[in-house]
């Protein structure tokens, strides 16, 4: 979504804005936050640059952000923009993929240890190897990478998805038999809802399998009419307790349009964030699952960024074709 909340606060309006989400917000480190705020808009004008958030960042970071939206809209974003500069406040791979769809930009990513535990459980060469060999057995096989992986397993993939669009490319595919990678959640739950045949990967996000069902059933038990809303990438054993399962920007809509005022909201913390802000009339339950990678920017470094212009996002050439070629059939399979 474009940054609704782009109007500047004092940093009193900023406090209470913030200390609605969490009461570990002060007046003091909201009177920081706003003199960083007024600089990086200064310094976007200045280097001609606009900030894009990822749902699961930190609530100031919405503040200096020109679009907000999961790893789909932010890829589609990416590649319409015009300015110079692109701040990435996401993870790495989320970087590397607006870098791949607009490769005439700066992309910045503010600091290098914001990874992810799900693109870092598999190589390009290890899938090579796995392709390979399941090739022999299934013939038709063609490999679908979710988009939180590295430019070069995206280039040894035939097509990327996200969470919104999984069930739509594979149904898509001319194949009966898919290797599905990397989240064995996510294929697990893709499977429930195709007919073909589903093989998939040993990888996880940290964040998504730790949550489990008596997590849920405690919320359950205590407030029977909350609706919960799940991830994907969450264990098979939490998705059979939902009402509905939807990626992180279908669960913003669903809370829109939902007549239900109550909601558990079972992925990373940032998005319950983003709806608290979002719809204020209504009430979000926060599973408190915190990406500890997402969190690494800060203000602070997305200012660092933009006054030393760091981190810059770079990549091979033919990599960076390669994983095009598996976001562009993407974009054409879910258009
Ligand atoms: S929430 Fe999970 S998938 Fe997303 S960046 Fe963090 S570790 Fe990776």
């Amino acid at each position: 979504m474009h940054n609704g909340h782009g109007g500047t606060k004092t940093a009193q309006q900023l406090y209470e804005h913030l200390a609605r989400l969490d009461s570990s917000y002060t007046p003091a480190a909201c009177a920081q936050y706003t003199e960083w705020i007024d600089e990086i808009r200064a310094l976007k004008q200045e280097r001609n640059a606009v900030v894009l958030a990822h749902n699961y960042q930190r609530p100031e970071i919405f503040e200096v952000a020109d679009f907000i939206g999961d790893s789909l809209e932010l890829a589609r974003q990416a590649r319409q923009v015009a300015a110079d500069v692109i701040v990435f406040c996401g993870v790495h791979f989320m970087a590397e993929t607006a870098k791949i769809v607009n490769p005439e930009r700066t992309v910045l990513l503010p600091d290098l240890r914001a990874g992810c535990s799900l693109s870092a459980s598999i190589t390009a060469e290890a899938l090579a190897e796995r392709k390979e060999a399941l090739r022999k057995v299934y013939p038709d096989l063609q490999v679908v990478c979710y988009v939180n992986t590295t430019a070069d397993v995206k280039a040894e993939s035939d097509v990327c998805c996200t969470s919104a669009n999984a069930v739509k490319i594979v149904e898509a595919l001319d194949s009966q038999h898919i290797l599905f990678v990397p989240d064995e959640n996510l294929a697990r739950y893709v499977q429930t809802q195709t007919r073909k045949t589903i093989l998939s990967w040993e990888g996880n996000c940290y964040v998504h399998h730790q949550i489990t069902p008596e997590q849920i059933l405690a919320v359950r038990r205590n407030l029977p009419h909350v609706k919960i809303l799940v991830h994907p990438e969450c264990r098979e054993d939490v998705i059979q307790l939902a009402d509905a399962v939807l990626s992180t920007s279908a669960m913003v809509r669903y809370a829109k349009e939902s007549p239900a005022q109550e909601f558990l909201i079972v992925t990373e913390c940032g998005l319950s964030d983003r709806l608290l802000l979002e719809v204020p009339e209504k009430k979000f339950y926060k599973s408190c699952k915190l990406c500890a990678y997402m969190k690494m920017i800060t203000l602070e470094g997305v200012l660092a960024s933009l006054r030393e212009m760091q981190y810059e996002i770079t990549l091979p050439e033919e990599v960076r074709v390669g994983a095009e070629r598996s976001l562009s059939r993407m974009f054409e399979l879910s258009a």
